[in-house]
């Protein structure tokens, strides 16, 4: 599953690498790429609409964060974007307040429902539940038995008409498995319904009434992720039909291109719920509309990175500290301990700071850099009184010498952090003047 599209957006960002920023013919030529690997990926047209203009809007925009180079914004925008059309936040199930909570299943035949309930059952005993299945499938020859024979290997008791019984309502089965639940103290009911090969008014009738008489906390329409932009057209069928409140994405090991995930929680405005991956019954899950996302960026260290860098690159911090040298010059020994402090945030990303694009210069320096520096510095500077601190001019030698005293330091040590305290006050003058800190492009504004 996009593997096809992870590819390409891959080769979208890789032409980004080592520009300082982007120019109105980088975001154009971005976007246009983006656009055709959604397309070739099945993913529906308006859907692509959205989500290119989405990315142009905000690759334009001022929202450029300080910590990122220009590919990396692309990619956490696109990012951001993704988990959205994904639907945001993970939807959970709702259960019901009283009464056991009764979830039902619609959705063509082949799609994976009674596999999927089956599953769902397993899901839910292992979150603490004691659900029921409810065989309403009466249409498919075999469907009971099938659902009895899943229901067998989860260990999950099956709800079905008798045999013979000439029992052939499926309301009525449904009905009664809501007494059945209550009498043996089961609190999830999970109903299966009929499916067919295409979607037909019988069918849809059937799921409604079904849905009128059981008045379910959830209904989840079950769709075959393999079957691409028919996906969609299904999943409004449904829709209008039966109604529903979230969607299970079947089959998503299978070699799709993935359109239909990434379309249909924004033509329907229903969220997928869970996916369902393999023929396992553990092949199952919440679907996780981020995990989603990393997966097609297929990029899990760099959006950590991303999410990390953001985190350690103190903004504020480094926005006062440039303030307070363009307005008086007085960047102070304190200053310094406080950036060495952030770096030494940045020593534990070390090993993972290689792959940020334009930060690999720093990889040496990060990966030899020592932890015990910053304790050593930290020492001399609170040997030192708030005057020193803030007037480093003031150190001589007699006071340098108490000072490496007082730290446990040699004289050395305080020379060599006063000259790079020096060092990076200049280099703080240039911050301030706009020049950007090197490899890491322009600052904004
Ligand atoms: P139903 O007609 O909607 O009840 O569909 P079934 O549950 O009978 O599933 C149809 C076929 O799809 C069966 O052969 C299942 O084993 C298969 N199947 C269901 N879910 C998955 C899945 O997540 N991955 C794969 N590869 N096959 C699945």
């Amino acid at each position: 599953m996009f593997a096809t599209l992870s590819d390409r957006l891959a080769d979208t960002f890789k032409n980004l690498r080592g520009k300082g920023r982007l120019s109105e013919a980088d975001i154009d030529a971005t976007a246009r790429e983006i656009r055709i690997a959604l397309l070739e990926a099945d993913v529906a047209l308006p859907v692509v609409k959205e989500f290119t203009a989405a990315i142009k809007e905000r690759a334009r925009g001022e929202e450029v964060s300080q910590a990122l180079n220009p590919a990396q914004q692309i990619v956490k925008i696109v990012n951001e974007e993704l988990v959205e059309i994904l639907g945001g936040e993970t939807r959970r199930l709702r259960y019901a307040k009283t009464g056991p909570t009764v979830i039902m299943l619609a959705g063509l035949q082949g799609a994976g429902k009674t596999t999927l309930a089956a599953k769902l059952a397993l899901w839910l005993k292992e979150q603490g539940k004691s659900p029921l299945l409810v065989a309403c499938d009466l249409q498919r020859p075999n469907a009971v038995n099938q659902l009895q024979v899943n229901g067998e290997r989860v260990g999950v008791p099956v709800f079905a008409p008798e045999p013979g019984n000439g029992v052939g309502n499926p309301v009525a089965v449904a009905q009664a498995s809501i007494e059945e639940a209550k009498r043996t103290l089961h609190d999830v009911v999970i109903v299966d319904t009929a499916g067919r090969l295409g979607v037909d008014a019988e069918m849809m009738q059937q799921a409604k009434d079904i849905r009128a008489a059981v008045n379910p906390d959830e209904v989840l329409f079950v769709v075959d992720a393999m079957i691409g932009q028919d996906a969609v057209n299904t999943a409004l069928a449904f829709q209008e039909g039966v109604g529903f409140d979230g969607v299970v994405l079947t089959k998503l090991d299978g070699d799709a291109r993935g359109g239909a995930a990434l379309s249909i929680r924004s033509i329907t405005g229903k969220p997928v719920m869970f996916a369902s991956a393999g023929e396992k019954m553990t092949d199952f899950d919440l679907f996780h509309p981020d995990r989603m996302a990393g997966r097609i960026l297929d990029m899990g260290d760099m959006l950590t990175l991303i999410e990390q860098a953001e985190k350690v690159f103190d903004q504020e911090q480094a926005a006062k500290a440039a303030e307070k040298l363009a307005g008086k010059g007085d960047f102070t020994l304190d200053d310094f301990l406080q950036q060495m402090q952030q770096i030494r945030k940045l020593g534990s990303m070390s090993k993972i700071m290689g792959m940020l694009p334009g930060m690999g210069q720093f990889k040496d320096a990060l990966a030899n850099f020592d932890e015990r520096e910053i304790d050593r510095i930290q020492a001399i500077i609170q040997s030192m009184t708030p005057a020193e601190r803030d007037n480093p001019k003031l150190i001589d030698g007699s006071r340098r010498l108490r000072i490496s005293k007082g730290s446990g330091t040699q004289v050395s040590d305080v020379n060599q952090l006063v000259d790079r305290f020096n060092e990076a006050k200049k280099m703080m003058l240039q911050l301030a003047k706009g020049g950007g800190l090197p490899g890491m492009g322009p600052m904004p504004g």
